[in-house]
């Protein structure tokens, strides 16, 4: 194996003359990386705590995953889909299994699997529902993350993904999150949808009251409006269950994925529904280059397969109680809020222990790779092939950057 012998400083370097400054990374070079496991070029070791925002819930390169993008890669990669290919159906039948829905609509990144869901609530609402042309209207919540197109971010409410990047993309109702009054007052007759977050990941692992998506969806079904589930971070066993409407068998109307779907190797998402809903969706009126690809579909039916075999939603949960109960026996004075299900999970700093980079910042000097999520937050959400005693490792390190 060649390992790359140019200093971290000298990539960092790089990053920062030749690309654009749109992420504040944690000043640490990745160059290698095995399960749970990511190396800097100078060999030194870190525990990966945030899974690529959860993309990598089966660890970083799963044999499986990498044996079967390499067998795929030798036979056949790419044929767009005015063509179909020999991966695509078996893919896809697959995937509405694991979801409980009926049809899929594959594309690449999460933001595109929202920009899917809109559309197709959309088309649905003037189609099925009878709302007067361009009249459409969904709800979303404050704080919400659902990617970064224009469209999306011009309903975002923080200011940083927002401003400066208008007009917004009318049709979009803002409401507080966690509240069913605000959804039943928000509702008119041209809502088509109602889009939400199981569990606001990017607003900083904020877990909803119990009974709150079940609850929408009585709301959603009462008003004939479709209960819209961005589980592009929740998804795939992340919180203990395959997805975390199953926690309260709040099944939507329309699903977003993406994310760990690829496995941690490979862009590949999807928005999903009933055969109802998706067949508002005619030839020519949406689609994706690579959307569905040979390559993609080896890898994501390979990255399904490995969360049923390993159980990784049965470890997810048990793993993360585990994990809570020992922050909170870390008793420490800087800890204000411990939250989470399964293995997305958060603590908050106390305003007077100062910011959460810095301790991000020492985590990373005592091996754990974790973000802060605004200025008080700090995310964990190892790989879900995570050991129990790398658990109780990594609290002992959260111990010691909080001492
Ligand atoms: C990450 C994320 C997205 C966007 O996914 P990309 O692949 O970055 O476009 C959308 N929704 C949620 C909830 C996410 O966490």
């Amino acid at each position: 194996m060649t390992v790359d012998v140019k200093k971290s400083e000298y990539h960092m370097e790089l990053e920062h003359t030749y690309g654009a400054h749109n992420y504040h990374p944690i000043p640490v070079v990745i160059s290698k990386a095995e399960g749970v496991w990511v190396w800097d070029p100078e060999g030194r070791k870190y525990m990966d705590c945030l899974s690529s925002y959860s993309a990598v819930n089966q660890g970083h390169r799963h044999p499986k995953i990498i044996a079967a993008m390499t067998e795929q890669a030798g036979r056949l990669t790419l044929t767009s889909r005015a063509f179909y290919n020999d991966r695509l159906g078996e893919f896809l039948k697959k995937l509405t299994e694991f979801a409980q829905m009926e049809m899929a609509l594959p594309m690449n990144t999460g933001a595109e699997a929202v920009e899917t869901a809109i559309k197709i609530a959309r088309k649905w609402g003037y189609k099925k529902k009878g709302v007067e042309d361009n009249k459409a209207e969904i709800i979303t919540c404050e704080e919400n993350f659902h990617g970064r197109t224009t469209t999306i971010v011009g309903f975002s409410t923080d200011p940083i993904a927002r401003e400066g990047f208008g007009p917004s993309t009318p049709g979009f109702r803002i409401i507080p999150y966690n509240n069913i009054k605000a959804l039943e007052d928000a509702i008119t007759p041209n809502t088509v949808g109602f889009l939400v977050e199981p569990i606001q990941g990017e607003a900083g692992v904020k877990v909803p009251s119990p009974g709150y998506l079940k609850e929408a969806q009585a709301v959603c079904g009462k008003n004939n409006v479709l209960l819209m589930l961005d589980e592009v971070q929740t998804g795939f066993c992340r919180t203990g269950k395959m997805f975390c409407w199953m926690h309260e068998s709040a099944k939507p109307d329309i699903l977003m994925v993406g994310k760990a779907l690829g496995g941690g190797v490979y862009p590949v998402s999807a928005a999903l529904a009933s055969k109802d809903v998706m067949s508002v969706i005619g030839p020519g009126e949406h689609g994706s280059t690579f959307g569905g690809n040979p390559l993609a579909c080896a890898v994501a039916t390979a990255a399904l397969d490995i969360l049923v075999d390993e159980k990784l939603g049965e470890r997810a949960e048990e793993l993360g109680v585990r994990f809570r109960d020992g922050l909170a026996a870390l008793n420490s004075d800087k800890i204000g809020a411990i939250r989470g299900m399964g293995l997305l999970n958060a603590i908050d700093i106390k305003p007077e222990a100062g910011k959460a980079r810095q301790y991000t910042e020492k985590m990373k000097d005592l091996g754990v790779l974790a973000k802060e999520t605004h200025e008080t937050t700090i995310r964990f959400a190892p790989p879900l092939v995570i050991e129990e005693d790398q658990i109780d490792w990594l609290v002992e390190k959260i111990g010691e950057a909080l001492a």
